[in-house]
């Protein structure tokens, strides 16, 4: 499964040979899914695909500070806060990445171990990459586009990328998958998620660079 190579940090290769093999396949029912998450019903309205990047958060540690800001509890938005208050978000704006094409350059893509978004829709370029309210009352304040998705990256080489994704195979279970994605370098687009009409391309929001952000292990020297 590993595509990371000796130019990975060690805390990027931890993360895709130690903390995620162990729940490849891992489905609901299986005592091990509850490290993915514990609260979710057939019925309840939410997918567990956030629960993946918490658990590997969480197998890197917080300080208990940043746990605070909600990367270890599973919900989209938050992990998206929580990189942006810790400087570790990259926004995958579509402008720059115009601007970058034309001069040539390769635009940035994630690296093995990062956790990813995908969202869709308007707003994307003006309001995803701000923190957005948490509390129920404030969400109708979000300035972004629809979060479709996260999940964490295995190896994002060339126009097909596999990654690590909890969420999987509803709606009557939900599963951890290895997932095979298309990525479209010009638009910046990715095979998303499966749904009534198959599985639509949707834009990379962005990614949790997981060297930026303070976990506690496996920090480089
Ligand atoms: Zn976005």
């Amino acid at each position: 499964m590993s595509a990371t190579t000796s130019a990975d940090t060690e805390r990027r290769r931890q993360i895709v040979n130690v903390i995620l093999p162990p729940m490849k396949d891992v489905c609901i029912g299986n005592p091990k899914f509850e490290k993915i998450d514990k609260g979710w019903f057939k019925g309840c309205g939410y997918t567990t695909c956030g629960g993946l990047p918490a658990y590997v958060a969480r197998e890197l540690g917080l300080q208990p500070q940043v746990a605070r800001d909600g990367l270890n509890i599973g919900g989209l938005a938050g992990m998206r806060n929580a990189a942006i208050k810790a400087g570790a978000w990259q926004h995958n704006e579509t402008v720059l990445r115009n601007l970058g094409r034309g001069m040539g350059l390769e635009p940035r893509r994630p690296k093995p171990g990062d956790f990813y978004m995908l969202c869709s829709g308007d707003r994307h370029d003006t309001g995803c990459n701000a923190i957005c309210p948490e509390k129920k009352e404030e969400q109708h304040l979000y300035k972004g586009a629809k979060v479709e998705h996260v999940g964490v990256i295995l190896d994002s080489n060339g126009p097909v990328w596999k990654t690590m994704d909890a969420g999987q195979d509803g709606p009557d279970t939900q599963c951890v998958r290895l997932m095979t994605r298309n990525f479209d370098a010009a638009t910046g687009f990715m095979t998303g998620e499966r749904g009534r009409e198959g599985k639509p391309m949707r834009r990379l929001c962005g990614w949790l660079d997981v060297d930026k952000y303070p976990f506690l292990k496996f920090a480089e020297a």
